[in-house]
């Protein structure tokens, strides 16, 4: 199998193309299952890709107002629902926070990894773990419903800057 690419965003990069290349992904998945991209459902997942660390539906309300347009909390709930149903987003259950799906569209078993440092939130998506646990509880008669799978720690780019261990517990700025 080939070398993985690191999922997690390079420093520096343009982040602007990871929201185009999102919104257009949505339009695109939209489009296939004849569903609507309104404009709240727009903006909703153009505020979970305000970057690659998960947010919270009330900081993404807070900023709705900011926009002029305050948005009623299941209002924004219902936005979230279609986007999580449709696979563009991902939600964190540890953070109760969501994140941008890095491929949309695609069928794929996921596996976060979440920096408690920066926060920067990662799809891992190695099919050999998701067949591993598959087989694993099929043994045990088990069927499983969620596969997803949250890991913490630290990130590359932290521990790089943060060189000694146990230093790093700035907490999460999300
Ligand atoms: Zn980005
Ligand atoms: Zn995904
Ligand atoms: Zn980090």
């Amino acid at each position: 199998m080939a070398k993985r690419q690191n999922p997690f965003p390079r420093s520096g990069h343009d982040h602007d193309r990871c929201v185009s290349t999102a919104l257009a992904a949505a339009e695109e998945v939209c489009e296939r299952s004849g569903e609507r991209l309104t404009p709240l459902r727009r903006r909703v997942l153009e505020l979970v890709w305000g970057s690659h660390k998960p947010i919270g539906a009330y900081a993404m309300l807070d900023q709705l107002k900011g926009d002029g347009k305050s948005a009623a909390p299941p209002t924004v709930y219902r936005a979230l629902e279609f986007l999580l149903g449709c696979g563009l987003i991902h939600r964190i259950e540890s953070l109760n926070a969501y994140v941008g799906c890095s491929h949309p569209g695609e069928n794929h078993v996921t596996q976060f990894l979440i920096c408690k440092a920066c926060g920067t939130t990662a799809e891992l998506d190695d099919r050999r773990l998701g067949d591993a646990i598959g087989r694993s509880a099929a043994e045990h008669g088990f069927n499983i419903v969620s596969r997803v799978i949250e890991l913490s720690g630290t990130c590359s780019r932290c521990r790089a800057s943060q060189p000694r261990e146990g230093q790093s517990d700035k907490g999460v700025a999300v």
